[in-house]
């Protein structure tokens, strides 16, 4: 059976700009934190579709007389992370396809639940496939749709996937924009000069291309663009929705605006509600830069503890390094983290993260300090423990090595070696998180999956649950 890899992923569009290609390429770099491994742009003239995509960074796929050839008015583009195994050039997007309605190139951020056993069944009539992305189950859907225009056929397909999307399509005339009916997925529309659109995963990326902020899709909408304007659908009911708290908590930018509220404010709130709840006396606050900055900023406003960079992060760490032959203790964590000796010596420090997986980070991170002279180390976390695999779009290793999973908070402080951790409370947390009304998904701390993944999937993820 094919086993369809979990996967963090980036989509950003562009609907009649004449720099189509560019901005998108521009918006994808602004999206990078979403997916290191490969990336894409798919551009229509109005007549044909052509495409783009390579294993990489961004910058480093495209360069001008790349972009040179993507001629068009009309983009899609894609970054994308996922499980080891899955890395080859096959699965990266945009996918390209050429159907008995046209052509057409979609990009797809979040994973199905039904992706195996849909895949399963339309292999029975027939259909061929040539990756393992999720996106390419829907674009069989579409091709076995029985419906007659493109809207229609698009719906239909998006009425028999369960899970989570955020999906981009594009054609020779028109660019379409979907969100699942539980919304686990940002994706939100901005305009650009003229009558022009982007569609992005977070808006950071309409930032950087003056691109003006409009709305986030709602759960179970279909947005068209064409030469008409922008036309909104429902394809599905409105249900509970079931937003991804796991967004606010680290994976987007904090620069961003999703699910309409902004990032950086939510992760600011979460370091004051952890400093409220795990309070300790000490000298320093140090982030684990950069992701938990906000949170730490959070935390030294409330305790009235000083924030200091006990910690640099360099910026430029590649995905390959070579290691000297005399191996060097904790290489990989010193290669990206080095501890600030003059701020933390003989220091008692909170040091914050905004969330621990394996502990192997924090591990070596805390070592550092504790070498460089901390005199104590407080951890704070700015989640709850995080116990259970994501099936809708976040990458996790399975439960096993998920170090909640198998210990406890006590077990896990002396893992780290610390003198003293603390994890904020999941009540805690959603009573930051606002709209708390339209529902999360919370399922890394509570396992309560708002769509079942499938007896399979769950035994194979989590034997110690
Ligand atoms: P670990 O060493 O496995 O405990 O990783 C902890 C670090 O990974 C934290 O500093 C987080 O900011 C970061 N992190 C959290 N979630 C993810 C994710 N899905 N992918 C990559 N890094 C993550």
């Amino acid at each position: 059976m094919t086993l369809y890899p979990r996967e963090e992923c980036g989509v950003f569009g562009v609907f009649n700009h004449p720099e189509a290609a560019n901005l998108t390429y521009l918006g994808l770099y602004a999206l990078q934190h979403r997916g290191q491994e490969s990336a894409g742009i798919a551009v229509t003239d109005g007549e044909k579709v052509s495409s783009y995509k390579q294993l990489g960074l961004v910058s480093e796929i495209f360069d001008e007389k790349i972009l040179n050839r993507l001629t068009g008015k009309s983009a899609v583009g894609h970054v994308r992370y996922s499980t080891a195994g899955s890395n080859n050039l096959a699965n990266a997007q945009p996918i390209t396809v050429d159907y008995k309605h046209g052509t057409l190139a979609a990009v797809h951020n979040g994973n199905l639940v039904n992706a195996q056993s849909l895949r399963f069944e339309l292999e029975q009539r027939g259909a061929i496939f040539q990756s393992t992305a999720d996106t390419e189950v829907i674009i069989h859907l579409m091709a076995h749709s029985s419906a007659t225009d493109e809207m229609s056929v698009i719906k239909s397909a998006l009425q028999e996937i369960k899970g989570a999307y955020s999906l981009l399509m594009l054609t020779p005339d028109a660019l379409y924009a979907a969100k699942d009916p539980r919304g686990f997925r940002p994706l939100c529309i901005g305009r650009l000069p003229g009558d022009a659109y982007a569609m992005s995963s977070e808006s950071c990326a309409f930032d950087i291309i003056n691109c003006e902020y409009q709305f986030s899709v709602d759960p179970g909408e279909v947005v068209r663009f064409d030469k008409n304007g922008i036309h909104r659908e429902r394809f599905a009911p409105v249900k509970e929705t079931t937003l991804c708290v796991f967004e606010y908590i680290y994976y987007a930018r904090p620069d961003s605006i999703i699910f309409e509220h902004d990032v950086y404010s939510i992760r600011k709130e979460l370091g004051k509600q952890l400093a409220r709840e795990c309070p300790v006396e000490a000298d320093l606050v140090v982030p684990v830069p950069d992701s938990s900055l906000p949170a730490a900023i959070g935390y030294a406003h409330e305790s009235g503890i000083p924030l200091e960079m006990g910690l640099i992060r360099n910026h430029y760490v590649g995905r390959t390094f070579i290691e000297p032959k005399q191996q060097i203790r904790d290489f990989g964590a010193k290669v990206k983290y080095n501890p600030v000796a003059g701020s933390i010596k003989g220091k008692r420090a909170v040091v914050v993260d905004d969330s621990i997986v394996r502990g192997t980070t924090g591990k070596k991170i805390i070592h550092m300090l504790q070498n460089a002279g901390a005199r104590e180390i407080h951890m704070r976390i700015s989640c709850p423990p995080w116990k259970y695999p994501c099936y809708f779009g976040i990458n996790t290793p399975e439960a096993e090595e998920l170090i909640a999973n198998q210990k406890s908070i006590e077990e896990i402080a002396r893992h780290l070696e610390v003198d003293t951790l603390g994890y904020l409370s999941l009540k805690g947390l959603m009573d930051i998180v606002p709209n708390y009304d339209e529902g999360y998904c919370k399922a890394c701390f509570d396992m309560k999956y708002p769509v079942s993944p499938g007896k399979d999937t769950i035994k194979r993820f989590l034997k110690k649950a």
